[in-house]
């Protein structure tokens, strides 16, 4: 719900923005076309304006003309009645004007106009007048007021002036006509203009009212988008402020910026002394700053749903140490990458998990023994060791062996994964020729694929294709992949098995021809007990842990496994496996070890029973890592690997004796006391090269602590943290 409103918000802002601009550009589009219309307007006004002043001369022109044509004829008339020069002066002025005045009457009209016309004719009948002025006068000179009075008597003078005047009015007339058009079409045109301006005026008043509206909305949607943040802040920060994971934000380079309490209670410093500083500086150990980096680096490319997962061993302000898990996501932010850790205190869990799979493999351990000797003497009976038995309890007896002998396997099996979850197995990785590990794994599986009327085939293999790995934990996995791919064929069906080289890597494949492996298995199948149909697996007999152990084996060993399966039309296996091309740091139970301060002391303990294993080491509890071995093989392999500060031995093992690694204890580690803890009381002679001896039956864990605590004393204190 939260989630929802914080979308719309943002959405409908940016919807209120969109129409907000539209509505603005708008008001200004209408703005300028108003302004436009308005300049037309004024335009058109100074248009009609200089049009009517044009007409309004060329009028005036026209009349001017008449009343000098009127002034001749005055002029010529006062001279023929009186003889009087003086009457000539008029005359000769208005003959002077008439010129000009012409001149300009014939330019204000185009020539083929109808006012064009009617002007010619006027100005032809204007010449023609002064013309016939000009002959009346020089008549009067020469022939006197009588000749004069006759040739004005004839009237042609007359004539001549009524047809100017006609003329002139029609030529008036036109303008009037022309100047009163020009006023209508004026007028209309600004109407229309006027009523246009008007919608456009309404227009802006619309969308400016709705700019405002739009105004409005968007401060309301921005008040609200506040007010929801501002409370999704709140509520976010009291989630991260009361979750009981410690929580820390980080910058793109691992400085924190933020804490919650439960961070602050975790490693005991206020937030004040957290915030600003390298997230290493919480480590016991802190890793080297490219290190670091190069870590949130590779967080930040990797998909950001995958947070990953790290343990390490965190130092509290008052020195001591804490087991933290801590969970780190990558955060995109808008200034930037940071990273969100969540934390949390997994000593308990540890611890609980310790003493659930010391438990499991107590209880496994204890059922083995009696377990094997049940399922060996069903075997036995049943192979009719006690004589022929009767047809019901033969089968009775062949159902409880089976079963008995299926007990076995899954105890084996537990003991197995426990061990190896616990990192109890040593992993002695070596340089394998394929194709030699492969034929002893198809030897190891003949019987078993007999029994099932299933051929093994095992493509050729280069001679040089060689592998790193540990010989008995790859006989291991190839076993439990090739019986399930023999489990799960179809009767004649063959497993075929192939290995070549890819990159890096050498792959194995064991491909069969079964059901395939259903789709809604397929995340499942490498979890523990992870079966598709237990009912059916029930009947071929399997325990849900093969392809667990394989898993873990392959990927301790630095490998990964995988499959491809089309249901219904069989399934391939590929194991992928560093070769020495790859070749890395073998992956070994103590290797992975936190060393949780540079004074705690590393024992190896070599002893084959479980019990004195756990009870020695948590005699050591808090004073030294004891790392507890249970085989002198494993033993030797763990001499190889790893320096110690004291040996513990046992004498008669099952694969040996302790005394049988005193030369190379001494050889690896010169100095290094070794303490003898065995149930068997041995002679001096045995006891050459060893600094200390504890018979069980006469000594407790207090003195075996004493004891290794005063050898080592002066060199190094076993002393805790
Ligand atoms: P199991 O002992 O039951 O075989 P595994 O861990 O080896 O246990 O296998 C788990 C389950 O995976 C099996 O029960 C089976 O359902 C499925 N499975 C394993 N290998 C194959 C295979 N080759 N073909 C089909 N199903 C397989």
């Amino acid at each position: 719900m939260v989630r929802r409103l914080l979308q719309s918000v943002p959405g409908s802002s940016r919807n209120l923005r969109t129409k907000g601009m539209l509505l603005g550009v708008a008001c200004i589009l209408l703005i300028i076309l108003i302004g436009i219309l308005q300049l037309q307007v004024v335009w058109g006004e100074s248009r009609l304006l200089a049009q009517v002043q044009e007409s309004n001369a060329r009028h005036r022109t026209v009349a001017s003309y008449l009343s000098l044509l009127q002034d001749v004829e005055t002029g010529q008339r006062g001279y023929v009645v009186t003889g009087k020069p003086e009457f000539l002066q008029p005359f000769e002025h208005s003959a002077r004007l008439i010129g000009p005045i012409e001149a300009e009457l014939v330019d204000f009209y185009k020539p083929h106009s109808p006012e064009g016309r009617d002007v010619a004719i006027l100005v032809r009948l204007g010449q023609a007048k002064l013309a016939f002025s000009r002959l009346v006068i020089a008549r009067r000179q020469s022939a006197g007021e009588e000749d004069a009075a006759a040739i004005i008597g004839r009237g042609e003078g007359k004539r001549l002036m009524d047809r100017a005047r006609i003329v002139a009015g029609t030529v008036e007339r036109h303008e009037r006509e022309h100047a009163n058009a020009l006023a209508f079409d004026h007028s209309g045109d600004r109407q229309r203009l006027q009523l246009v301006i008007v919608v456009a005026e309404l227009l802006l008043l619309a969308a400016a009212a709705s700019l405002l509206g739009s105004l409005l909305a968007s401060i309301r949607s921005i008040d609200r988008a506040r007010d929801e943040a501002s409370d999704s802040a709140r509520r976010q920060s009291a989630i991260f402020e009361n979750a009981s994971d410690a929580m820390m934000l980080l910058d793109h380079r691992g400085d924190i910026e933020t804490v919650n309490v439960a961070a602050e209670q975790l490693f005991g410093h206020p937030r004040t002394e957290i915030i600003g500083r390298s997230n290493r500086f919480l480590f016991a150990q802190p890793p080297r700053e490219e290190d670091s980096l190069a870590y949130l680096d590779r967080l930040a490319r990797e998909d950001a749903r995958t947070a990953a997962t790290q343990n390490f061993a965190g130092r509290r302000a008052n020195g001591s140490f804490v087991e933290v898990e801590v969970v780190t996501t990558p955060v995109r932010l808008n200034d930037g990458l940071h990273f969100l850790a969540v934390a949390r205190d997994s000593t308990e869990r540890r611890k609980v998990e310790r003493l659930k799979s010391e438990f499991v493999a107590t209880v496994s351990h204890e059922l083995r023994t009696p377990l094997t000797s049940i399922a060996g003497s069903l075997g036995l009976l049943s192979g009719g060791a006690a004589g022929a038995l009767p047809d019901k309890a033969a089968r009775l007896i062949g159902i409880a062996h089976s079963n008995s002998q299926r007990l076995v396997r899954l105890i084996n099996d537990i003991l197995d994964i426990e061990k190896m979850e616990s990192g109890k197995v040593v992993f002695e990785p070596q340089l394998l020729p394929v194709a030699a590990l492969l034929a002893q794994a198809v030897q190891a599986n003949l019987g078993f694929a007999d029994q099932h009327g299933v051929g093994l085939l095992l493509a050729e293999v280069a001679d040089n294709e060689s592998m790193i790995a540990d010989p008995d934990r790859m006989m291991q996995v190839l076993t439990n992949l090739l019986s399930n791919a023999i489990k799960y064929s179809p009767k004649n069906g063959t497993v075929r098995i192939t290995s070549h080289r890819e990159g890096v890597r050498q792959r194995i494949s064991i491909s069969d021809e079964g059901p395939g492996i259903p789709d809604e298995f397929r995340t499942r199948i490498f979890g523990k007990f992870a079966q598709a149909d237990s009912t059916d697996t029930r009947l071929i007999g399997g325990t849900g842990l093969g392809l667990a152990i394989v898993k873990e084996i392959v990927e301790r060993s630095g490998g990964l496994v995988s499959f491809d399966s089309t249901p219904g039309q069989g399934t391939t296996f590929h194991i992928d496996l560093p070769t020495p091309f790859a070749l890395r740091r073998p992956v070994a139970a103590g290797d992975q070890r936190v060393r949780a301060g540079d004074k705690r002391c590393q024992i190896l303990h070599v002893e084959d029973d479980a019990d004195t294993l756990r009870l020695v080491a948590s005699a050591f509890d808090g004073l030294a890592d004891v790392h507890s071995t249970p085989s002198a093989q494993e033993a030797q392999a763990s001499l190889y690997r790893f320096h110690y500060d004291a040996v513990i031995l046992d004498v008669t093992m099952r694969d040996g004796s302790g005394l049988d690694l005193v030369p190379l204890i001494s050889e690896l580690e010169g100095e290094t006391p070794i303490v003898l803890f065995t149930a068997a009381d041995i002679g001096p002679a045995t006891r050459a090269g060893v600094d200390g001896v504890l018979i069980k039956s006469r000594s407790t864990l207090a003195d075996l602590v004493a004891t290794v605590e005063q050898l080592l004393h002066g060199e190094r204190e076993l002393a805790a943290e």
